[in-house]
């Protein structure tokens, strides 16, 4: 389905550090999303305003700015009909919206087997050809890099809680 995921590398070098392509708020470059990204997790009535420019998504945690235009135009997290888990620091944090594991689903495995199983499983669904980045994830993007740094994490809390 997505050509993203299925090669298992999903980041795309499509960011050119110019003033022109970084947020306006927090200056940090963005990945390009296309128009069903947009049209699908943004409420109705925010995406138009967008539709006609090159559009990115913003990374960056504590900025508000969840996709912002070529011509300015900025569009913050609470236009999004899901939780943005990039942007959340409260649970649920969504880490994969195709299919639903949150930061907590990572944490309590890890916290259980010392280590997560979720990205493996995520990955053979990606395989059979059931994931819809480009249509539920907010990034537009694959989750997979994401779930990585949240197993990444949980490890290392594990380890500062003195239980590696
Ligand atoms: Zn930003």
């Amino acid at each position: 389905m997505s050509s993203c995921c299925s090669g298992g590398t999903c980041e795309k070098s499509d960011a050119r550090a110019s003033g022109e392509n970084a947020c306006p708020r927090c200056g940090a470059v963005g990945k390009l999303v296309g128009d069903e990204t947009i049209l699908s997790i943004l409420k109705p009535g925010h995406a138009e305003r967008l539709l006609a420019v090159e559009r990115r998504f913003c990374r960056t945690p504590s900025c508000a700015v969840l996709y912002y235009g070529a011509n300015g135009r900025v569009v913050e997290k609470d236009a999004a009909s899901v939780r943005v888990g990039l942007k959340e620091t409260e649970d649920p944090v969504p880490l994969c919206y195709c299919f639903e594991f949150t930061r907590a689903h990572v944490r309590q495995e890890v916290a259980e087997t010392g280590d997560s199983t979720i990205s493996d499983r995520i990955d053979a669904e990606i395989r059979a050809g059931r994931c819809a980045c480009e249509r539920k994830n907010p990034s537009g993007a694959c989750c997979l890099g994401d779930v990585r740094s949240a197993v990444k994490e949980a490890k290392a809390a594990l380890v500062a809680a003195g239980r590696p």
